[in-house]
């Protein structure tokens, strides 16, 4: 049974029920809001579940806050990815 994933930053804490890129479309392969990045050939991608770009998208967006814990905006590892 697969366990469910927790999505934490390793630095501040901070958690959330799902990806937060996943709040926003992708603007690099356009997947849709809930759905995971995929290459296009259809595979998902190596290492991640989302783009980075996405990523960025959603802080754009304030989906995703800026961690509190870390001088750049990004939070460390979500885990979970
Ligand atoms: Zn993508
Ligand atoms: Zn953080």
């Amino acid at each position: 049974m697969p366990r469910a994933k927790a999505y934490v930053c390793s630095l501040c804490g901070e958690r959330w029920p799902r990806d937060p890129a996943l709040e926003v479309p992708c603007p690099r392969c356009l997947a849709p809001v809930g759905v995971k990045c995929r290459r296009p050939s259809g595979h998902p991608l190596f290492g991640a579940e989302v783009h980075h770009d996405r990523d960025h998208e959603a802080m754009r967006l304030g989906k995703l806050k800026k961690c509190p814990g870390r001088p750049t905006p990004n939070h460390a590892g979500v885990a979970g990815r």
